[in-house]
């Protein structure tokens, strides 16, 4: 419900097209009735609360070269048998009136063959009421207290609702009592046999939610389409017993709001249940006469019956209608027996009757059309034009189709198996139908006067009644107390017996004294309107005042239901916060342990490094150490052998120098030899010692002519056979070699340095000399020469000889044998061993021509400081 919080603003008529676009489809119920003899053949079975079976009776099946069908239909509810008029009730008409009471309007209609159970459904029997005794109950149940006095509400004649004035009002109902003899309440349900106990009070329904600050009223209209005709079933004809009146069909017409309506239908305001049975009666019994007198079919005939109820809100005192007919809302509940929709060679019709017959299924084959094309519309979005006119019944609720409202539809079907191809056409139509949607009503706003109003008005006027109580009690078991006071508080009467035809005096005392009083009548009236105003006023204001506190709690409940929202929000906020927390927390945990790991890892990793960095420093330093070894070692044998090359190199030279020299000097003694007459005294000179005292550069190469013949000794000493004396020169850096060969001199002057005294004493002169060979061993060389006396009276030796002793390691000897027959250059002779005579003569050459063998194998035992 849209409620209007502030303000009077008038009610507005409502929307000419539905202002929601939600969508109901039309709601097909299905009722099986009991079959009406045991013995008949049965053509329906009811397989779920939703579904039937049709079976194709047996003749039928022959017919149709023996094919067996079976068809099944579902609807929103099938009814079997056993369902009481109230269980129907319930689910089908119910919500309808509820929501008639809520101001939406509602279409039900019950659908089928004749004998069906149509009517039997929709109105009931005795102790079996259908649908409309139930909802009229339902109704008065619910607005009962609620009802606004007789003629408040006046139907207009164009659908429409007024709201009269309480004296007109007053007056219309004076008028009628006057006029009719029924009573005004019916005190019994009993008041016609016929309609006796329709509803057992038991079974009574009320409606929830009714609004307690509204006015209602219940107007009932009763119809027949015959032929495509109306009538009004209801209408007061005056009854022309020797030529009775035809009935006159009525029209349609359309109303502001769009909806369908017959112009100038009676509409009695009914205000309970029995009233509005009893005008339903009336128009059954209308109908049936008129049946009889113009020999028709009831069954041919739709019945509509028209539940209007007008509801108006209180005024702001709660105490009377408000009197404001665009506050007056109108709804209407119609409830309609349809026609038998059987065709017309079923109904055995003949004359006029077959042409009857004809348009009542014409106007049930525009319903069929209308709903088909509704239907194609909706489905295909298409825009086709709905016969509605084509037929009153259809044209009359064009307005719930097009416009809004809630259609139920209770199709009836008898299980009978004569029925079967009828039912067959009901049972499609019927499942198509509940494929048209109608739009929802929406729910109407009520006026702006604070609620309660009614309840409120009904405390004041007790308390009142109470207070007047209170105060006075009972007087003469009549009179309040009040009443009383006031009589009281009158100035008594003078005592009014006339005393005779002349009394002038008693009546003008009497009138004086009543005008007295009467004025001071006037006078109470005036003061009490005046204190009723004044309380009216008042009460008005506290009125306003609670209605703005409502307002105001209204407000704040507003409010609180946001805050409410917002905290519910926020709590979900918190919630899925907390989550994300704990998740992140865990995911942190994990983190960290993945961290631990890591750490632990890379601790491990660094050790590993360090430990390898070390290393890595460790063999760093060592390959540096070898390096610097391997260097030391690498310059020292550079060194060695670049000096033993240096040797090697001047040793040669020398060598070649002294082989040079030796030609030469065979050469001069040669020529010596040929010019020795001569030159007889002559002897070849040998270079002085002094002249070779500065030996010639090793590097220098040998010059290729020689120094000189070398010096012949002037004296030389007699040699006696094996008498030559030696000086075995061995010098102290010499090695004990521990060889088993050793050079042994007999009757030698051993000498660690030569001296002249030594010499003068020997002719011969021997040195051992050691030294390192190119293979890395030790040869002892022993240089042999003679002495001589020189001129000065010194002493000079002349080597003669050299003679090699090597000792050698049995391994190394063994390896250089194998490869003998290298031509080594290097290679020495064996121990002991001399080379050729050539060599060993030119060696002795050499020693004598005192080449320069180095320190080591020059020997001179000149005095000292003698000079030649
Ligand atoms: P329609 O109005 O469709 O022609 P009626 O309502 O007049 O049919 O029903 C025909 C007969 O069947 C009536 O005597 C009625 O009492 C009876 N009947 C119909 N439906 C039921 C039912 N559900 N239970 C018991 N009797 C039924
Ligand atoms: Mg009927």
């Amino acid at each position: 419900m849209i409620r209007q919080a502030k303000g009077k603003t008038p009610r507005r008529p409502p929307p000419k097209k539905p202002s929601n676009n939600q969508k109901d489809p039309v709601g097909v119920y299905c009722r099986v009735r009991p079959l009406g003899a045991d013995d008949e053949e049965c053509c329906i079975e009811v397989i779920s609360n939703t579904t039937i079976q049709l079976h194709a009776p047996d003749g039928l099946k022959a017919n149709r070269n023996g094919e067996f069908k079976e068809t099944q239909y579902s609807f929103k509810k099938v009814f079997g048998i056993k369902t009481s008029q109230r269980e129907l009730f319930e689910d089908v008409a119910k919500p309808l009136v509820e929501d008639l009471i809520h101001c939406k309007n509602g279409l039900l209609f019950t659908y089928g063959v004749t004998g069906s159970g149509k009517t039997y459904t929709m109105t009931g029997s005795p102790g079996q009421g259908g649908l409309l005794p139930r909802s009229l109950d339902m109704i008065f149940n619910s607005i009962g207290p609620y009802q606004a006095k007789r003629y408040v509400f006046k139907p207009d004649d164009k659908n429409g609702m007024e709201v009269q004035n309480q004296v007109d009002a007053l007056l219309d109902r004076q008028k009628r009592d006057s006029q009719t003899t029924v009573p005004k309440t019916p005190t019994t349900r009993r008041i016609d046999p016929e309609f006796a106990d329709m509803i057992s009070p038991e079974e009574a329904c009320k409606a929830d939610g009714v609004d307690e600050d509204s006015s209602y009223s219940v107007f009932v209209s009763y119809i027949e389409i015959y032929n495509n005709y109306i009538y009004d079933l209801l209408e007061e004809t005056p009854f022309d017993p020797i030529k009775p009146k035809p009935p006159q069909s009525k029209i349609l017409r359309e109303d502001q709001n769009h909806n369908m309506y017959v112009a100038g239908c009676t509409e009695v305001e009914v205000k309970s249940t029995e009233e509005a049975f009893e005008v339903f009666w009336r128009g059954q019994k209308k109908r049936r006469i008129a049946n009889t007198q113009l020999n028709r079919e009831s069954s041919r005939s739709h019945s509509v019956f028209i539940v209007k109820l007008a509801q108006a809100p209180l005024d702001a005192d709660g105490d009377n209608v408000l009197q404001d007919k665009n506050q007056v809302n109108v709804s209407q509940l119609c409830l309609v027996d349809l026609a038998g929709s059987e065709r017309t060679s079923r109904t055995r019709a003949e004359g006029s009757r077959l042409r009857e017959a004809g348009n009542i299924n014409q106007s049930l084959m525009t319903l069929r059309t209308c709903i088909e094309v509704l239907r194609e519309n909706q489905m295909c979005g298409t825009n086709k034009m709905v016969p509605y006119r084509d037929s009153k019944v259809t044209h009359l609720f064009k307005n719930y189709f097009d416009g809004e409202g809630k259609v139920r539809m209770v199709v009836c079907v008898n299980p009978k198996a004569d029925d079967y191809e009828e039912t067959l056409l009901v049972m499609r139509f019927a499942e198509m139908t509940q494929e048209v949607e109608v739009a929802r009503p929406v729910d109407r706003p009520i006026c702006g006067f604070a609620a309660g109003r009614r309840q409120r008005n009904q405390a004041f006027k007790e308390e009142l009644t109470r207070r007047l109580e209170e105060r006075g009690g009972p007087v003469d078991g009549e009179f309040p107390t009040v009443l009383n006071q006031l009589l009281q508080s009158f100035p008594p009467l003078p005592p009014c017996e006339i005393s005779g035809p002349n009394d002038d005096v008693t009546l003008p005392r009497l009138i004086e004294a009543l005008e007295k009083r009467h004025k001071i009548r006037q006078m109470m009236i005036e003061e009490y309107n005046k204190t009723a105003n004044m309380l009216k006023s008042v009460l008005q204001e506290q009125d306003s005042n609670i209605l703005s506190k409502e307002n105001f709690i209204q407000e704040q409940r507003g409010k609180l239901g946001e805050k409410d929202k917002m905290i519910q929000n926020q709590k979900n906020e918190i919630d899925r916060l907390e989550k994300k927390s704990k998740m992140l927390e865990y995911k942190i945990d994990i983190l960290q342990k993945t961290t631990n790991i890591y750490e632990e890892d890379k601790r491990s990793l660094q050790q590993e490094l360090e430990s390898r960095e070390q290393r890595l420093q460790r063999e760093l330093s060592e390959k540096r150490r070898m390096e610097s070894r391997m260097q030391g070692m690498v310059t020292d044998a550079k060194l060695k052998w670049e000096k033993e090359c240096e040797r090697r190199v001047n040793a040669k030279q020398l060598e070649m120098q002294n082989k040079l020299w030796v030609k030469d000097e065979k050469l001069k003694q040669l020529k010596a030899i040929v010019t020795e007459g001569k030159t007889e005294n002559r002897q070849p000179q040998r270079p002085s010692r002094e002249k070779d005292k500065v030996p010639p550069k090793r590097s220098a190469s040998p010059s290729p002519v020689p120094t000189g013949p070398p010096v012949r000794p002037l004296h030389r000493r007699s040699h006696s056979a094996g008498g030559e004396r030696w000086v075995d020169h061995k010098p102290t850096s010499n090695v004990d070699l521990d060889t088993v060969l050793q050079p042994n001199i007999p009757n030698a002057i051993k000498v660690n340095a030569p001296n002249e005294k030594a010499l003068s004493k020997c002719d011969k002169y021997v040195l051992t000399h050691q030294e390192v060979a190119s293979d890395g061993e030790i040869q002892t060389k022993l240089i042999k020469g003679e002495v001589f006396k020189t001129r000065g009276g010194g002493q000079s030796v002349q080597f003669t000889d050299i003679e090699t002793l090597k000792q050698e390691n049995p391994v190394a000897a063994s390896s250089r044998k194998r490869r003998s027959s290298e031509a080594d250059p290097d290679a020495e002779p064996m121990e002991g061993d001399w080379t050729d005579v050539e060599t060993r003569c030119s060696v002795a050459v050499e020693m004598r021509a005192g080449s320069n063998l180095g320190p080591g194998y020059q020997h001179h035992g000149y005095p000292k400081r003698r000079k030649p």
